[in-house]
């Protein structure tokens, strides 16, 4: 069996906001209305500071002289967060387990998944996540990785013995259906800790709610270190909306906390 621990997590950002800043302008002129970009704004900040100030029109004339970091801590501070809805950012999430995307996928708003299959996916060769409670310690190892291995060997033993036996569907027949059917019976052995992918597409108002609420719960070591795989991949596509959440180290693992700091300390790199 591949044993691996939550440290081996991976965050992979396939998707990230595009702001066509010439359409906008070109928006801008038909409304006889003009902008003053006021600081060196990601295409992010961009959009969803465009969103608010498209609210109030506060363009030309009335346009404070904010910057966007500071616009967009204004809106979170006045609970305008609907605007942060208008940018998000797609991922794929690898080495977790799937007990962490049973408690990941209730996050129902703003939130898209999709997750490898164990119907249509053998899961004979799924390599397993060992918890860091239990690898740090050599006798809870041996006894998890016996435990896994007892299942392991029965899921395969399990597709084995069904594959020959006679069914009321028939393989010759449907063989797609068939295979649901014996994999659907055979993954009910598997334990939550096995690996597990998932594609997710979430807006900054999510993966803020996300982080607030998750990514600071001393005691879940795999949502500690998803919460700041997501922070860190986002702080530099975002400061302005990510930069009040910080990483703190705790018993050598991250963990996210929102900070009340100015938005307009915000540090950009060049
Ligand atoms: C410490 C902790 C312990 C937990 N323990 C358990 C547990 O024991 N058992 C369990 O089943 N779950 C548990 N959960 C999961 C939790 O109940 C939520 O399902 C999960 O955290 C998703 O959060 P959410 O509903 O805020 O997010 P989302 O579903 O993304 O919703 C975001 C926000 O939208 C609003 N919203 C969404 N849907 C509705 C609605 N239908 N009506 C009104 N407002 C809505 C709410 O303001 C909500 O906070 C736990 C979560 C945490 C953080």
């Amino acid at each position: 069996l591949n044993f691996k621990t939550i440290r081996d997590a991976r965050l992979f950002l396939i998707v990230r906001p595009a702001f066509d800043v010439d359409s906008f302008v070109r928006f801008l002129t038909s409304a006889a209305e003009t902008w003053s970009r006021t600081d060196i704004a990601t295409p992010a900040e961009n959009i969803v500071e465009v969103a608010g100030r498209v609210c109030y029109m506060s363009f030309g004339d009335r346009q404070s002289p904010r910057t966007n970091s500071q616009y967009i801590s204004r809106l979170i501070e006045q609970g305008h967060e609907s605007v942060l809805e208008h940018v998000s950012w797609s991922f794929i999430l690898t080495g977790v387990t799937r007990s962490f995307t049973h408690q990941f996928v209730r996050h129902r708003v703003g939130f898209a998944f999709s997750q490898v299959s164990q119907q249509y996916r053998d899961q004979s060769d799924a390599a397993v996540i060992e918890p860091l409670r239990v690898s740090e310690e050599a006798s809870l190892s041996k006894a998890w990785r016996a435990a896994i291995e007892q299942s392991a060997q029965t899921y395969r033993a399990l597709l084995r013995l069904m594959e020959s036996m006679p069914d009321t569907i028939a393989p010759s027949q449907n063989r797609r259906e068939f295979d649901r059917r014996i994999r659907s019976a055979a993954r009910s052995v598997l334990p939550e800790a096995v690996e597990t992918t998932i594609v997710f597409t979430a807006n900054a108002r999510a993966i803020r709610h996300f982080l607030e609420i998750r990514g600071g719960i001393l005691g879940d070591d795999e949502m500690r270190i998803v919460s700041a795989l997501i922070l860190e991949t986002l702080l530099p596509e975002a400061p302005a909306l990510f930069s009040d959440f910080t990483i703190e180290q705790a018993g050598g693992l991250p963990l996210v906390k929102r900070v009340q700091v100015a938005h307009a300390e915000v540090n950009r790199k060049p």
